[in-house]
């Protein structure tokens, strides 16, 4: 998975920026999201790559939640938030090529051989 400077998310374009000592009253923060800047900020010092983008999709997920005026300030919620990310990059990690042509399997070389093959097919 990539971290992309900017992401779409319900339609609203979103800044994406990878920062160092993300922090908001004190406490060490792995992303956060601004939804009326339109920015999600990731921390970099996160020790692994795989966590940043967990965090990109938790911040996504909060985007979602907050366009659909749904409060995800509770704890509760935002344990759902968590386990829906985590899940989510699972699915997508290990379905990529599945579900979009991409993936840790992909192989343009498949796609070009498919390509012919649907052009047999017309
Ligand atoms: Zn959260």
């Amino acid at each position: 998975m990539k971290i992309p400077d900017r992401l779409k998310i319900g339609g609203m374009e979103y800044l994406v920026a990878e920062c160092r000592e993300l922090t908001s009253k004190g406490k060490r923060l792995s992303g956060m999201a601004d939804h009326e800047c339109g920015l999600i900020s990731i921390n970099r010092d996160e020790t692994c790559y795989e966590h940043r983008c967990v965090t990109l999709l938790h911040e996504a997920l909060h985007a979602l939640a907050n366009q659909a005026d749904i409060d995800t300030s509770s704890k509760k919620a935002e344990r759902l938030i968590t386990v829906l990310a985590y899940g989510l990059y699972q699915l997508l990690m290990d379905n990529g090529r599945r579900l979009f042509d991409i993936g840790p399997e992909y192989n343009p070389e498949d796609v070009a051989i498919r390509n012919e093959e649907d052009d047999e097919a017309l």
